[in-house]
């Protein structure tokens, strides 16, 4: 296995544990994808789900792996009680963290609050 399905593997049996349902979809073999890269959206995962669990009361978290031509796309969404995207930002250092690895790898993250949270990480594709 590879860095990225570990993690998911990890994420799944969290949630589950936490009796919050879980779906998983896309990619799980990404290409073109160097190791660096790999690893900052793996850490990204664990932080998303970790702030499922601890904040968000939510009953189910899908989480989605797509690749296009330009860039790898990483969703966590979930239905719980929403984030406010003005005011939580700053209260621990998990999301600044996640948008900090992002920039390290041309990365973006953007956070949006409809029936839940979902996050949207995305790193562009390189070929070298
Ligand atoms: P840390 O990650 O440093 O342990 P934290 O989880 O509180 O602390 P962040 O991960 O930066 O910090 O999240 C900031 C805040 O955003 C949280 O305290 C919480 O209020 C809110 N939040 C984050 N994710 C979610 C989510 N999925 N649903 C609801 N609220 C969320
Ligand atoms: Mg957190």
């Amino acid at each position: 296995g590879n860095k990225l399905e570990d993690e998911l593997f990890r994420v799944k049996q969290i949630l589950l544990a936490a009796e919050i349902s879980c779906k998983i979809s896309g990619t799980l073999e990404l290409r073109n994808t160097p190791l660096l890269v790999e690893n900052v959206l793996s850490m990204c995962l664990k932080e998303a789900v970790t702030n499922v669990v601890k904040h968000s009361g939510a009953t189910s978290c899908s989480i989605s792996i797509k690749q296009s031509t330009k860039e790898t796309l990483l969703k966590v969404h979930d239905n719980g009680t929403g984030i406010d995207t003005k005011k939580d930002w700053s209260k621990g250092h998990g999301l600044r963290g996640i948008k900090e690895r992002l920039d390290f790898v041309n990365g973006s993250l953007d956070i949006h609050e409809k029936n839940g949270t979902t996050l949207n990480i995305r790193v562009p594709i390189v070929i070298q």
